[in-house]
């Protein structure tokens, strides 16, 4: 008899034998669905030959019950799931989901039906069918998607099927993509780039593993130099995947790319529709995609002969994912680029101090591309020293950054101010009792948003309006605002100069892709003279008319004190200040601070990024932080407060006992309440030569909680 082992997809259970019925062929890979107690449930064979540890007798075994319709998972992605279950210390099983995560799409069949208005009316109309007729004007989906969209059930919008005012639309999820052009359109590359692109290009040809970090500054076009190794891996009938950090704000990478290969690419993010998300799915798996472009969880997409692999901006936070599985798409690219034997780089203007070690030591080669494409000069920085030349009262621009815009005003250019704080004010409090707004859910304090007039958590989306009196004193139209937001400055800059044309950029305000493009638009025609915004704005954006850019508050991110600080702060700065003067005109940078003799930004003050990098690393050997030592996290959470704290205390008093590991907590958790969890944290902080994963498996692997506490691992966090 022929018995496999399947991973199934249940977080509780580790792989489980079945039999094979009489006839059935399986091989590892293949996706199938699988007896478990009373249900059904999809599996992956994970091995068929040898079979350690078998126990069941074989008359005990049960039978696979099918094998589904789909490629079987290729064995480079198996081997990364493997890997990144063991690195990060999760179960295969919560990796698998994350590559079958088009979990639904994988039962379904091909074709798939979505639904649109006829433009028809039903015959009986009611108040709730007219609402969701007008709010799926020009949409497609499925019926469960539309619902969604218009707020109503499903039921309602049968009856509007029933009634002819919405028709059926086959999509058939296998027809593949427009094929890409690799010669669409010529380049010409200056000769720095030429020599990075030939380099990458060569290394794709070879089809061995190999690292790359493209180190350019900022407008030394990155992106031009990349596409030539893409191109390369498609003339070879290879696939390619591209990482962005910020998936809503593609425009303009999906634009040139366009104009290099005569198709958009195609994209994977988590708002996809069911339709469009089974479609890539599918694509990848039988080949009909060529360039995805994605999000960290594209990187667990079943490709079918994967040829490259770029991860671009490859410094961003947004790589780490922070709950579930916590990996880091950054280091998890390396490895699939490992066991597919394929080249990967990972380019940035700022490479964090981790990736940097790596060229140094000769693990990653590095490609430099030091100074902009065309002539185009690096912005001068200057400092504007706060405790010196202070803000009017209950304003936040020094008079020298306000003539700056003035100035530019003047000459039809345009300026960025840059402030990482979405909404108006990151604390409100009542004038006169001085209760403060704090959610429900987080130990943190609502944000006004004036736009809406809302009241937001921005950790766990809690949202209330702005109540027009005190919630505990009852005083009406008591509420202050306290610190500066994007809005608040906004307003300021209004005020003072009135005739300026101050657009906000904010996730709340580019909150999609088609008003990204807008937004892209607006600036580009000259309609906004002055753009307010937080990070998003730091990345990517190409507006030539930009002259200015003004850090409104560089110690913003110095505060938290944690070993990053510092990193970040210059990483946020750098690419901000990137965006001034990319066109033929110079740009120039004033950065407000109260600490102009913090060593991050004296040394961005004297465009001395070596300066900042050497003191970094002296830092962070100091005091054993990566790269040099190593760092975990446990996070113990549960709603239960008590709960979470003894569950923290049973695992910190059976710490082990390690050399060169030391152990901290268990202690309140940076965020001590999120959404709704209370949550403890140990730290640890471990030699390199310290099998971290080992330590942490065996010694929670032999303690027990209660069903609402969770054990979550942080390996490599972000923050410490
Ligand atoms: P980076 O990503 O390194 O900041 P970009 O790739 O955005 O830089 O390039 C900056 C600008 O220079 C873009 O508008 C890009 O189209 C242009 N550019 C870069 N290299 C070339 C080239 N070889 N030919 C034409 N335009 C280029
Ligand atoms: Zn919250």
């Amino acid at each position: 008899m022929n018995r496999v082992r399947c991973l199934v997809l249940n977080a509780a259970l580790g792989p489980l034998d079945y039999k094979v019925p009489e006839g059935m062929e399986v091989g590892p890979g293949h996706v199938v669905e699988c007896p478990l107690g009373p249900r059904t449930i999809i599996g992956i064979v994970w091995e068929s030959e040898r079979l350690p540890g078998t126990e069941v007798p074989a008359e005990k075994l049960r039978a696979i019950r099918g094998i589904l319709p789909v490629p079987p998972l290729p064995a480079a992605l198996r081997r990364l799931i493997e890997w990144t279950a063991d690195y990060y210390v999760a179960s295969l099983a919560s990796v698998a989901r994350m590559a079958l995560s088009s979990g639904g799409a994988l039962k379904g069949p091909a074709t798939m039906t979505e639904y649109r208005l006829t433009g028809g009316m039903p015959e009986r109309m009611t108040p709730q069918r007219l609402a969701a007729m007008e709010a799926l004007d020009g949409e497609q989906a499925t019926i469960r998607e539309l619902a969604g969209i218009a707020g109503v059930s499903e039921g309602v919008l049968r009856g509007l099927v029933n009634q002819g005012a919405l028709e059926p639309v086959e999509v058939d999820c296998d027809r593949p993509y427009d094929a890409a052009r690799p010669d669409f359109a010529h380049i010409n590359l200056n000769p720095q780039q030429q020599e990075a692109a030939e380099i990458l290009s060569d290394a794709v040809r070879a089809r061995k593993f190999a690292p790359y970090l493209l180190d350019g500054v900022t407008g030394s076009g990155k992106t031009e130099t990349y596409f030539e190794p893409v191109a390369e891996a498609l003339r070879m009938g290879r696939q390619v995947l591209v990482l962005l950090p910020e998936i809503a704000l593609t425009e303009n990478f999906l634009h040139r790319f366009e104009e290099r290969f005569g198709v958009t690419p195609v994209l994977w993010h988590s708002s996809l529709k069911s339709t469009e998300r089974r479609r890539a799915w599918r694509n990848v798996a039988n080949g009909g995609a060529q360039v995805i472009v994605g999000a960290r969880s594209a990187l667990f997409l079943p490709f079918r002969e994967l040829g490259f692999i770029v991860v671009d901006e490859a410094h961003e936070t947004s790589f780490k994912q922070e709950d579930g599985v916590r990996y880091n798409a950054r280091d998890v690219a390396v490895m699939r680029a490992h066991f597919e034997g394929i080249p990967v780089v990972l380019a940035s203007a700022t490479p964090a101090l981790e990736s940097l070690q790596m060229a140094e030591s000769g693990v990653y080669a590095k490609l430099d591309l030091p100074s902009r494409f065309g002539g185009a000069q690096l912005p001068d920085i200057d400092i504007v020293d706060l405790t010196q030349e202070k803000p009017p009262q209950g304003m936040w621009l020094a008079q020298r950054l306000v003539d700056g815009i003035a100035e530019r005003l003047e000459r039809g250019e345009q300026s960025l101010l840059f402030l990482n704080r979405r909404g108006y004010a990151p604390l409100t409090l009542c004038r006169h009792c001085g209760f403060r707004y704090q959610c429900p859910n987080c130990s943190a304090w609502l944000v006004e948003h004036r736009f809406t007039g809302r009241l937001a958590c921005h950790h766990c989306g809690h949202e209330a309006p702005s109540p027009a009196a005190c919630k505990e004193c009852g005083e009406p139209d008591c509420l202050v605002a306290c610190g500066p937001g994007v809005e608040r400055i906004a307003d300021e800059v209004a005020q003072r100069l009135p005739e300026a044309r101050v657009f906000v950029a904010t996730s709340d305000t580019l909150n999609s892709p088609g008003r990204a493009a807008e937004f892209i638009a607006q600036v580009e025609s000259g309609a906004i003279d002055v753009i307010v915004g937080t990070q998003l704005v730091t990345k990517g954006f190409h507006f030539p008319e930009l002259t200015l850019v003004g850090v409104v508050d560089a110690d913003l991110g110095l505060e938290g004190g944690d070993l990053r600080a510092g990193e970040r702060t210059y990483q946020q700065v750098a690419q901000v200040a990137g965006r001034a003067g990319r066109g033929s005109k110079p740009g120039e940078v004033l950065i407000q601070t109260r600490h102009p003799e913090a060593s991050v930004i004296a040394a961005l003050a004297a465009g001395d990024r070596d300066a900042f990098y050497d003191a970094e690393t002296e830092m962070r050997r100091e005091a054993g932080a990566p790269p040099f030592g190593r760092w975990a996290s446990i996070i113990i959470s549960s709603e239960d407060e008590k709960e979470a704290r003894e569950a923290a205390r049973r695992i910190g008093d059976v710490r082990p006992d390690v050399a060169d590991l030391m152990i901290l907590g268990p202690a309140p958790a940076p965020m001590a309440l999120l959404r709704g969890r209370y949550r403890y944290r140990l730290l640890m902080n471990a030699r390199r030569s310290v099998q971290l994963q080992d330590v942490i498996r065996r010694w929670l692997g032999c303690i027990d909680h209660p069903p609402g506490v969770r054990v979550g691992v942080d390996v490599d966090p972000y923050s410490f």
